[in-house]
Order: C-alpha cells, then sequence, then structure tokens
C-alpha cells in the first residue's frame, strides 16, 4: 500500500518542524521534481503553518536536464545569465531555508557526454562558489526524498511499477523513521542524542588519525585536524541560533580529516551513482594525501574524471562513521542515491571539506579554513568504505591506540 496522506503529512512536518526547523518570518525555497508537486505543496504548507513568510518552489525535470544536455551547445549550458546570478545574489540576502526534495530517477543522465557534463558543471560551479560560500553555515537546509517511478524501478527492476513505488515508499518511510502509529519527532530525538553520545566521545580521545582495515584490501591511514570535532545530524544557523538537520536519513558521525596527508587503499563496497552514472567496484589508493590510482570494473573514466574535477578533488573531505545496523543498510539493496547509500555504512568523501568542524568555523573564510587543513574543491563525493569486518582503530597524541569499530560496528 502507498503511504496515506496522513502519513504523508506526518513525513513532511518531520521535515519541516525537525530537519529544516523552518522559524518564523523566514523565506523558504523548495526544491522539487514536477513529477513530486502534490508531496511539495504539503511540504510548502508545512512552511507556512510553521511561519514561513513566503515559501518559493524551484521546479526540476530529469527530462529537461536530459535535452539541455543533448542538443544545446556546452558554452550555453555553462552560462550562468545575469538573471541566474541576481537570483543568487537575493538567496545571499535572504539566507533562505532550503528544503530540496529528490526523487531523481539515478539513470537520468546515463549515456550523456561525461566529458561535456563535467565542464559544464565545473563552469557552472566557478561561478556559483563564492554565493555558496557566503551562505555556508548562515542558512538551514535539509536533503530529503521521496519515490519517483523511475528511480523505483531502478531499485526494484523485478516488480511492477506500482509495486515498485511501495516497495520504495516503504524503504524511505522506514529509513526517516516515519510509522503510522509513532511520533517521528520524538524518534529523531533519541537517534540524535544517541549520535551526539557517539560524537563526545570521539571528542574526548583526542585521536590524531585513524587506521582502517578489512579483509576485501583496505588498508588505509589518515590524519586527523587536532582543532576539528567530530559532529553528528545536528547543525547550526549562526545568524538566527537555529539547529537543523541537513540530512534525512541521517546515520553518520563524521569530521573533516587533514587534507593532504593520507596513506593506503580504500576499497568501495558499494557502487557509486555520480551525475547520474555509476562507477562499480572500485578502489582509490592514495599517496602523499592524494589520490593516484583508481581501478573500477565499471566507470573507470568517471572515475578519473570525478578525482579530476579540480586540483583538490583528488584529496579527502570527509570520514564518516556509521554502524552496519543502519536501517539503511537494514533495507538490503542499492538506493542508488548517496543521501540514502552513504548512510548505510561507513564512508569518506573525496572534494570539500567541512569548515564548520573546527571551532568557530562559521566564521573562517574557505582560505582560513584550507590552511587549517579543510580541503577545497567543487566536488564533495561520498564513497562507501565499511565491509561487514572494517576495523577502525584511532590513534591518539601520546601514541596509544583505541578500538573504534569492529566488524562495522561501533565497539
Ligand atoms: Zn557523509
Amino acid at each position: 500500500m502507498r503511504p496515506t496522506i496522513e502519513t504523508l503529512r506526518k513525513y513532511a512536518n518531520l521535515l519541516v518542524r525537525k530537519g529544516a526547523n523552518v522559524q518564523k518570518g523566514q523565506v523558504v525555497t523548495i526544491n522539487a521534481s514536477v513529477d513530486q508537486h502534490a508531496f511539495a505543496c504539503l511540504v510548502m504548507e508545512e512552511c507556512y503553518l510553521a511561519g514561513a513568510k513566503k515559501v518559493n518552489i524551484d521546479w526540476g525535470c530529469d527530462q529537461q536536464t536530459r535535452l539541455n544536455f543533448t542538443y544545446a551547445d556546452e558554452d550555453v549550458l555553462g552560462t550562468t545569465l545575469v538573471w541566474e546570478e541576481e537570483k543568487l545574489k537575493q538567496m545571499v540576502e535572504d539566507l533562505p531555508c532550503r528544503i530540496f526534495i529528490e526523487s531523481e530517477d539515478p539513470d537520468a543522465l546515463a549515456g550523456l557526454d561525461v566529458e561535456k557534463l563535467s565542464r559544464v558543471t565545473q563552469k557552472r560551479a566557478k561561478v556559483r562558489k563564492p554565493y555558496r560560500n557566503a551562505i555556508d553555515g548562515r542558512h538551514q537546509w535539509l536533503i530529503a526524498a521521496i519515490p519517483s517511478a523511475a528511480w523505483a524501478k531502478k531499485c526494484f527492476p523485478d516488480h511492477s511499477e506500482e509495486e515498485a513505488m511501495e516497495l520504495l515508499w516503504d524503504a524511505i518511510l522506514r529509513t526517516v523513521r516515519v510509522e503510522e502509529n509513532n511520533d517521528p519527532l520524538q524518534e529523531w530525538q533519541k537517534h540524535i542524542d544517541f549520535m551526539a553520545a557517539k560524537a563526545d566521545w570521539l571528542n574526548n580521545q583526542k585521536l590524531r588519525s585513524l587506521r582502517y582495515s578489512s579483509s576485501n584490501g583496505t588498508d588505509f591511514t589518515v590524519d586527523l585536524i587536532p582543532e576539528a570535532k567530530w559532529e553528528a545530524a545536528n547543525d547550526l544557523n549562526i545568524t538566527n541560533n537555529t539547529t537543523y538537520i541537513p540530512n534525512m536519513p541521517t546515520e553518520e558521525v563524521f569530521t573533516t580529516p587533514m587534507a593532504g596527508k593520507c596513506e593506503g587503499t580504500l576499497v568501495a563496497v558499494k557502487p557509486l551513482s555520480w551525475n547520474g552514472q555509476l562507477i562499480e567496484d572500485f578502489s582509490i589508493t592514495f599517496e602523499d594525501g592524494k589520490a593516484v590510482s583508481c581501478k573500477a570494473a565499471k566507470g573507470q573514466e568517471l572515475l578519473e574524471k570525478m578525482l579530476h574535477m579540480d586540483e583538490k578533488a583528488c584529496m579527502l573531505g570527509e570520514v564518516a562513521l556509521v554502524p552496519k545496523e543502519s536501517p539503511v543498510n537494514q533495507c538490503g539493496f542499492l538506493f542508488y542515491n548517496t543521501l540514502f547509500d552513504e548512510n548505510a555504512c561507513c564512508h569518506v568523501a573525496i572534494g570539500a571539506g567541512f569548515k564548520e568542524v573546527l571551532p568557530n568555523g562559521e566564521h573562517l573564510s574557505a582560505e582560513e579554513a584550507e590552511k587549517m587543513g579543510i580541503n577545497d574543491s567543487i566536488i564533495h563525493v561520498d564513497f562507501m568504505v565499511g565491509a561487514d569486518d572494517l576495523h577502525i582503530v584511532g590513534i591518539r597524541e601520546d601514541g596509544s591506540e583505541v578500538d573504534i569499530f569492529i566488524n562495522g560496528t561501533y565497539v
């Protein structure tokens, strides 16, 4: 059965009240696909009920993107028009609460010219970056998802479209802890408290590096930034002191490691869906903090492209701990969407780090944060390394060691 309207409202309410935590008088921007107008409007109404001053919806469409990349010139697609830049300026002024409702077909861009895609993305990202930096840490945002028929069929190819939609709805609602007869706001508070306790424990260990090993070939060491904190679900908007949960679901306790300080090989345990295309059975080897080689059974070219998106795309921006008992992992299938798949097990990200993990990090410029070891790049791509037998050892300042993960879960 598809979720009832009451359950959908409950989910929309959770996203607005607990996720984005929309405050009285705020401007909200919702990004959603045109196919999802009914749910987007439910979220919109919840925003107004929470006291939003104005709610705007930016509609997208997989097919529109595909047609543009098929027929329009690269220069045209890569150009940010005056009105688009004005919109970015307006965003910096309004500091809107931003809610992204994902439902993309994982294959939306399959078969398109990879080079063209990455050049256009790079060109557009360059213009967007200063605006993105200007709102970083100074607004609330949330990424959540609902099924589309194409996405559901991708996850459950052997089922009818209707069955696939029901299965994906069930899985999504399970991962975001929404049940017909529960109070999801309360469930989330418990969940956040658990992760916050883990983050506190990690911060008290004063770790200087982490050593990963598992039987699939992962053998990897990464240095941490001494001042950097481990963080869990909650984030803070410093302009209004409002906490919010940027990702729903979220299962990770994470930090940004020292850019340029890691050695060894990480073997991915799940395929990676990037720019609508799949990279499968891959590993990345690092030397002197930089990815120097990679191997993929499928998507080799794409993986290489990713690691060369800019000068620092070959360095790490995140290490995250996720126990294998995570509800996403329990669902037992690949979502083909990072929001879910990154919450299945331990992962790292190549590309940009998070300056918010530094003391007073929100107030640092990108350059200042970079000097302290936070990687800066136009990409941030997570990939899963949490094998069932993953062992993570923490090495403290005084050289002593402590087990953090044994057999893919917290000790
Ligand atoms: Zn992460």
